[in-house]
C-alpha cells in the first residue's frame, strides 16, 4: 500500500505519517507537550501520546513536518478531532489539566 499523496501549491506531497522522520517529530512533540492540548469534553484522557496537526495535513501538506504546526494530544482527542477546525470542538478549557497547574503564576 502506497502512501497517500496530497496535491498542494502545484506539487505532490506524500503523507509523512508513516515515516521514521514523522515518528521522531511526534515523539519530540509528545515529550515537549506531555499534556493534551485539545482537551475535548467527554473525550480527553489528558496524557499526550500523539502529535496533532493544527492545520490538517490534507489542507496544508507542506506543514506536515513543521514543529510549529503540531501540538501534543491524547489519541482519543486526535481521533475525535480528525480534520475538524478548532472552532468545531467543545474544549474543556475551564478546567485545565492538573499537570498544567504548576505553570500558573
Ligand atoms: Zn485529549
Amino acid at each position: 500500500m502506497g502512501r497517500r499523496v496530497y496535491r498542494y501549491a502545484g506539487r505532490d506531497w506524500p503523507d509523512p505519517r508513516d515515516t521514521r522522520a514523522w515518528r521522531a517529530l511526534r515523539d519530540r512533540v509528545v515529550s515537549e507537550e506531555p499534556t493534551c492540548r485539545l482537551r475535548i469534553v467527554g473525550v480527553c484522557t489528558t496524557v499526550s501520546t500523539t502529535a496533532d496537526h493544527i492545520i490538517p495535513v490534507p489542507e496544508r501538506p507542506d506543514l506536515a513536518m513543521e514543529r510549529t504546526n503540531h501540538r501534543g494530544a491524547c489519541a482519543s482527542c486526535n481521533r475525535a478531532r480528525s480534520n475538524l477546525p478548532d472552532s468545531a470542538l467543545v474544549k474543556d478549557s475551564a478546567r485545565p489539566a492538573p499537570a498544567l497547574e504548576i505553570f500558573r503564576c
